[in-house]
């Protein structure tokens, strides 16, 4: 449903301002700092307590950005090509919005609000409707004011399901995001019973959130909470709603559900409809148990298969977000809960933290508390009031404010300032034999301490910085004129990085198309929850079934595989996106130009395949000397689509464009570009690789420090040779992790405490030795295999290959790990 710059007085209070060139919208914004420079997104400026989105309407306008909706007056002869409306409130505007594209979602909306666990049950869900139903989610935990909105803006009809979290801080806030999400199920989770700053009693924070589920007809919780039951109650229209109020302590309830410890996890019987479903679940905690029946009794509600929901369970993991035991180093144990922090999550962090009894010693690691409304007096007495119960060994405050916790708490606390003069202290004064609990709000960056803590298992890792995706995204975009789309081709595990998590990134910036080389690689997209179109480069007659189950679109490149594909499609009652490659010089795959004529009578008569896009491959883009050839190329592509254009009747996307053509070619955009390398930082022409950023870092550890004197040799075949008395390093990479083995004896270099560290002899399976004699470092360092220094392209030179192969060659036991910000 496609919502026009001009249509919004229709939609929300206000007038137009200015209006010069109507767009169709595709994505809202409010944060100028994490977004792509789309002409059709429209930006939304919101005064807030610190930042003022109409602050940064010049840069975004500088930027491309055209269609902005303020609430305050400012100067628009500024900007003579953009649309402003002006509304009476931005907040509200994109409230009005989100509604309106609620509204128009015919698919079931599931609400959920409650004090903890939305996040994990919205994910669970999530995963268990998927296996059979296609399912929206809001991402991470958008569930506020803000938040909600933004995310109810990506419904989409296609969807049978959409998933929404609402959260709520103060009083009448939830009367505001029911009136957008109007939930048709709603599951309240639980009720903190923490003093809550933002509502006068508990009663009264259990009617707000209930308020959510004011218009729904079913809504699932758990009786066993008083309170949450009272407010339910007291909502109006009851006898239109259907209550599953479920307990684990009530055996005369309509939905007593009992558990069974087994091992590696719990049975849960609950009855349904007259019948008994036992279900077997992995874990054993109280939150998971509440948070997992909740998820049961919706599906059993909504009539899933038994079948399918039991062996989707064997798939649910406890979020890595949330409490998480982790193997530490020195044998110690984490509970990772780097995400949030306040009293509430606080609590329930301590109480996971004090069952696990087997040790001794206890440390919490903790920043300022993010807590609106107390003084930090009150705040930070309350905090030590409630560590004291602990019998903790230390405890260790990061953070500016938590300092003051010196006067409350009388047990051993260290406070420091941030998180790296923290780590500097780990670094001399290690823990052992402990249990940690890492409790800190985002923006301290707590996964930095984990990381440190943590047991390296194998200790190469590839590190992907998702932001700098965004950053190069952007630099292409930028390069584009206004309209061409982006397909981003995901092949070959996105360059190395882990497709699916990349098209996941990709999707909520919006671009247009994906691309991947095999069905397969389509399947575990679609798995994922990637719902962008995706195309097929090489499909073959035995995917066809997948590509119909998944909803790929195949790239047909020949007479023969055109045939198949009709044949299989024939009789297909809805038209089937297909794409067309045309032979212009590459010689690998495509229709031959003296192919057209059998190529138009197949189209003919086979009115069921669509001819989405029509495309072809410059053969040698990077290169100057080769210019006059694309410029043939480009050419010989547009004579032969044309001429396929003018048969068809209809106009379907045409490209040519890969990330170099995109560098140098800005007169072959045609309708689409096709960008692969350029995503990752990679400039094939070495143009603009001034302007990207390298989203990858290849990290691995020092395993052991050895002394060699002058006349011994190192490694396999004696290759290595100590013309003087040496120190090397052994480290923990080798050719199976995707370290070239042409990069022996000296060909490559690892950087090892800022200095290069030549590789001497020969790299093996699992280890290579590299050369420390003047660099300080000791077992355990970090060694950069490749990111800004040593970069990708002067490794790929020093071996006389590409950086394709060099990105697409590491292995998969080699973990990705992303971030953002
Ligand atoms: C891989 C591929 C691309 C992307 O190429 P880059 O050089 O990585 O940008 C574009 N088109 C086709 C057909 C491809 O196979």
């Amino acid at each position: 449903m496609k919502i026009a710059f001009s249509s919004l007085p229709n939609i929300l209070k206000g007038e137009i301002y200015q209006l010069r060139k109507d767009y169709t919208i595709e994505n809202i914004f409010i944060d100028s700092r994490n977004t792509v420079f789309d002409i059709k997104n429209l930006f939304i400026a919101i005064k807030g307590e610190r930042h003022d989105g109409h602050f940064f309407i010049d840069e975004l306008y500088s930027k491309g950005i055209r269609n902005f909706i303020i609430d305050q007056e400012i100067e628009i002869n500024n900007y003579p090509e953009a649309n402003f409306f002006k509304a009476n409130d931005s907040i509200n505007a994109l409230q009005a919005l989100a509604g309106y594209k609620r509204n128009n979602f015919k698919g079931n909306l599931i609400g959920i609000t409650g004090s903890n666990g939305k996040t994990i049950v919205k994910e669970w869900l999530g995963k268990l409707i998927e296996a059979v139903y296609s399912v929206y989610r809001s991402p991470r935990s958008y569930n506020s004011q803000v938040g909600v909105p933004l995310s109810l803006w990506h419904l989409n009809h296609y969807q049978d399901y959409a998933i929404i979290e609402a959260g709520i801080s103060k009083m009448r806030e939830m009367e505001k995001l029911q009136a957008i999400i109007k939930p048709k199920i709603g599951i309240f989770t639980n009720l903190g019973t923490a003093h809550d700053e933002g509502f006068p009693s508990l009663e009264e924070k259990a009617n707000q959130k209930a308020l959510l589920f004011k218009d729904s007809s079913t809504i699932i919780f758990c009786k066993d909470f008083p309170e949450i039951s009272n407010a339910l109650h007291n909502l109006p229209k009851l006898e239109e709603k259907e209550f599953i109020g479920w307990s684990f302590e009530d055996n005369t309830s309509n939905y007593f559900v009992e558990t069974e410890e087994r091992y590696n996890g719990t049975a849960i019987r609950i009855p349904f409809d007259d019948h008994f479903h036992i279900f077997q679940v992995p874990f054993q905690d109280y939150a998971s148990l509440e948070n997992i029946t909740h998820c049961l009794l919706l599906l059993l509600h909504e009539g899933l298969p038994i079948k399918v929901i039991q062996n989707t369970l064997n798939d649910i993991k406890p979020l890595n977000m949330r409490l998480e035991t982790k193997k530490g180093k020195n044998s110690t144990y984490l509970v990772d809960d780097s995400y949030n922090n306040d009293l509430v999550g606080l609590d329930t962090a301590l109480q996971f933290f004090s069952q696990q009894k087997q040790f001794q010693k206890r440390i919490l690691i903790l920043s300022d508390l993010l807590e609106t409304g107390l003084t930090s007096e009150v705040l930070y007495q309350q905090l030590a009031d409630r560590i004291a119960l602990e019998q903790l060994s230390l405890v260790i405050g990061i953070g500016k404010e938590i300092s003051i916790l010196e006067k409350f708490y009388e047990g051993d606390l260290k406070i420091f300032p941030d998180t790296i003069s923290f780590l500097e202290y780990e670094k001399e004064n290690a823990f052992q034999e402990a249990l940690i609990l890492i409790k800190g709000a985002r923006k301290f960056n707590f996964e930095s301490i984990v990381q440190r803590l943590e047991q390296k298992i194998h200790g190469t890792i590839l590190e992907i910085d998702l932001n700098k995706i965004t950053h190069n995204l952007n630099f292409y975009r930028s390069r584009l004129k206004p309209n061409v789309k982006t397909m981003v081709m995901v092949k070959a595990f996105a360059y190395g990085s882990s497709s699916h998590e990349i098209a996941n990134w990709l999707e909520f910036q919006n671009v247009d198309y994906l691309a991947v080389a095999y069905a397969d690689e389509g399947v575990v997209l679609r798995q994922h929850g990637i719902q962008l179109p995706i195309m097929v480069m090489n499909p073959d007659p035995r995917s066809f079934e997948l590509l119909h189950q998944y909803n790929l679109e195949p790239e047909l490149y020949s007479l023969t595989i055109f045939k198949d594909y009709a044949n299989y499609t024939r009789n297909h009652p809805r038209p089937l996106n297909i794409h067309l490659k045309l032979e212009t010089g590459m010689h690998r795959l495509g229709f031959e130009p003296r192919e057209s004529e059998l190529l138009k009578s197949l189209l003919k008569e086979n009115p069921q395949l669509k001819v989405a896009s029509i495309f072809s491959h410059l053969a040698a883009s990077d290169e100057a000397a080769h210019n006059g050839f694309s410029a043939q190329q480009a050419m010989s592509f547009k004579k032969s689509a044309d001429e396929i254009i003018d048969f068809l009747g209809y106009r379907p996307l045409l490209h040519l464009l890969n990330s170099p053509g995109i560098s140098r070619f800005p007169d072959y955009q045609f309708d689409m570009v096709r960008l692969g390398i350029g995503l990752y930082g990679v400039d094939p022409t070495g143009l603009y690789s001034e302007q990207l950023q390298s989203v990858s870092k290849l990290k691995t550890v020092i395993s052991q420090v050895k002394h060699i004197r002058k006349g011994e040799t190192i490694g396999y075949a004696r290759k290595g040779v100590a013309n003087e008395d040496m120190k090397t390093a052994t480290i923990s990479i080798g050719y199976a992790d995707g370290f070239n083995r042409k990069f022996s004896q000296g060909i490559g270099k690892v950087v090892i405490n800022g200095k290069a560290a030549p590789v001497i002899g020969n790299v093996c399976m699992d280890m290579t030795i590299v050369e420390v004699t003047h660099i300080d470092c000791k077992a355990g360092d970090e060694v950069i295999v490749f990111g800004d220094d040593p970069n990708i392209s002067d490794m790929a030179k020093a071996i006389d290959t590409i950086p394709y192969e060099i990105l697409t060659n590491i292995s998969e036991r080699v973990k990705r790990v992303f971030y953002t910000e």
